[in-house]
This record gives C-alpha cells, structure tokens and sequence, in this order.
C-alpha cells in the first residue's frame, strides 16, 4: 500500500462523514420549521381483530420535505431525540392526533373502533411537564368512545423505573392506556412489567417474519403470549405480511394484528375514508 492510497482512504472517510454530518444538521434546522410550516403529517395503521375487523389504529408520524419529499420517521425520530426537538414534535402529535379523532366523531365513527395509539419517545415521556401535557390535549378534544394508548418500549422502563411507574399511573387515572412497542427486544423483566399498569404488548415484527410455511416453531412468541396470559395482558403482533404468519399467530392465540397483510399506514384523510367503510380488512 503506498502512501498515496491511503490518503485517499482517508480522504474518503473524511468526506463521507462530513456528509453525514451536513445531513444531519439540515434535517435539523428544517424540523424546526416542519411544525411551523405545517409539514409534519400524521399517517395511520389499521389495527384488527382476527376477523378483520379495526379495532383501533396506530399513529405514525411522516414529514413533507419541501425538497426531498416523504421522510420516514426512521430518519428524523432520532435526530429530533438528539436535539431536543421531541417534545415539541410530539406535543404536535398529541394534540393534532386527539383533534383528528374529534373531528372524526362528530363525523361518524364505527362502534368497533375503539384505540388510537401514539409512539412517545423514552425522553419525552420522563419531561417533568409529560403528565400536564397529556392532559391539556385530553381536555382540548376528548373523545368519549377511543381509548388513547401510549406505546413505550422497554428499556425507558428499566432504566426510569420509579419515575416511569409514577408517569403511567398519573395518566391511567386519566383514562390512558399504555403498550410496550417492539416487545421482545428490550431487557424489561418480568418483575417490572407485573408492577407496571400495561395493558399491551406488541409482538415485534423481528418474532414475526421468520414465521413461513414450513417451519411452525415459534417459541418467542410463545413465551411471549404465556407471559401475556399471567400477566393478563392484550397482545398486538406488528409487522404481520402473510396468511401463513396470520393462521399461525392465531393457533398461538393472539387476537390483535398490524401489518401490510391488513393494510398499510395510510395518510389521515385516506385512513378515515378507509374506516368509514367498515369494511373487513381480509385480503381475498
Ligand atoms: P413502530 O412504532 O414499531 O411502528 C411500526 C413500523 O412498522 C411502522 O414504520 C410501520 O409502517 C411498519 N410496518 C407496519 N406493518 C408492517 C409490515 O407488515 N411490514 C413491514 N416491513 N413494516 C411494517 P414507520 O411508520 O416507518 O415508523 C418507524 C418507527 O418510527 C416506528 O416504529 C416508531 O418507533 C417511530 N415513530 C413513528 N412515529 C413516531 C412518533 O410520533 N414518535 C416517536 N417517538 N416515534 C415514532
Ligand atoms: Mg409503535
Ligand atoms: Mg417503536
Ligand atoms: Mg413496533
């Protein structure tokens, strides 16, 4: 290797990262202005029973880039984290997510439907004012018949447990529901999700997609429903795409779904024209 060479290696990396590293501050100066400007849009996820039937719906959050069109949450979720934007980003949600079921009430909304959960990022959900915020969106746009429901994930819990525990009892009493998304992957223990006032876990879509139709070993999820069971827990599996994958899901028990199979997030206007069918989301 002579010298030239690796000056170029180095060059290289040194480029690619600054590249990043510019990316990265770009999509942090434009999200201070998505709120503003109006470009942050709220998408939604079918959630159904066995049968097909919308039982409730997951709010995922997606961002009109003026130049760079639909960026998915994987991109600028952290970046938000990292510069301390969270907070005002899904204050947003809340508020905007509660407004939109309002309006879809005084609209006409299926009897079946009856939850909406909304992602809340670990350091928001431990922001001393996280209580008093959910609680001004509740006041604003109460809806009487849709449960709201906070997906966590695990790791927030161990890590914050006494802080956490007191968080979810505050807005239990308020009426709010709480899953743990991405279950399965975190390090919670049995102990602290007894303690926990839970009333979901979501099956991450990692336990889902190995399942084909020739192998039926599933032992994680499995133990998963078991501890569901003792626990006296509801379980959503995420990410389902196949018959096969839903057959097997319900010989295991669950009776909650989310996944391509059934549909797509869609954006809110298609969402609420998808719900005002009533149809049964069952591929044919
Ligand atoms: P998540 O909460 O686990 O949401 C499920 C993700 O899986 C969504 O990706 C959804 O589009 C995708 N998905 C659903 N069904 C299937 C399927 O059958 N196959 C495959 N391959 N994927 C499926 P999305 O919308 O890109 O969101 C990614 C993540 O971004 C979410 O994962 C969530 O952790 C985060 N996120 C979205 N909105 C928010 C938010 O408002 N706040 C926070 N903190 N995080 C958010
Ligand atoms: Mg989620
Ligand atoms: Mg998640
Ligand atoms: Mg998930």
């Amino acid at each position: 290797r002579t010298k030239a060479e690796g000056r170029n290696g180095f060059r290289f990396f040194d480029v690619s990262m600054q590249r990043l590293a510019q990316s990265r501050w770009q999509l942090e100066e434009g999200l201070h202005q998505a709120i503003h400007r109006g470009e942050l849009e709220l998408w939604f996820q079918p959630q159904v029973t066995k049968e097909g039937v919308m039982s409730g719906a997951e709010v995922l959050l997606r961002w009109r880039h003026p130049t760079r069109g639909l960026i998915s949450p994987l991109e600028f979720i952290s970046v938000a984290e990292e510069s301390g934007q969270i907070a005002a980003i899904e204050e947003w949600v809340l508020d905007e997510t509660m407004r939109l079921i309002k309006h879809w009430d005084s609209m006409g909304l299926p009897e079946t439907f009856r939850h909406v959960s909304i992602n809340i990022s670990p350091s928001h959900f431990m922001q001393s004012g996280f209580v008093s915020q959910v609680e001004g969106a509740l006041e604003r746009h109460t809806v009487a018949n849709v449960n709201i429901e906070l997906e966590i994930t695990e790791n927030l819990l161990i890590e914050n447990f006494e802080q956490a525990i007191k968080t979810m009892k505050a807005l239990q009493a308020k009426g709010i529901a709480f899953s743990i998304d991405d279950f399965g992957t975190g390090y919670s223990s049995l102990r602290y999700l007894s303690q926990l006032p839970l009333n979901v876990l979501k099956i991450d879509r990692s336990f889902v997609a190995p399942i084909d139709h020739e192998s039926d070993e599933t032992p994680i999820i499995d133990v998963i429903m078991l501890m569901a069971k003792k626990l006296g827990l509801e379980v959503i599996a995420e990410g389902v795409e196949t018959q096969a994958q839903r057959t097997l899901l319900t010989e295991r028990g669950c009776r909650l779904y989310q996944g391509y199979f059934f549909s797509k997030p869609l954006h809110h206007e298609e969402f609420y024209t998808l719900l005002k069918q009533e149809r049964v989301l069952l591929p044919t």
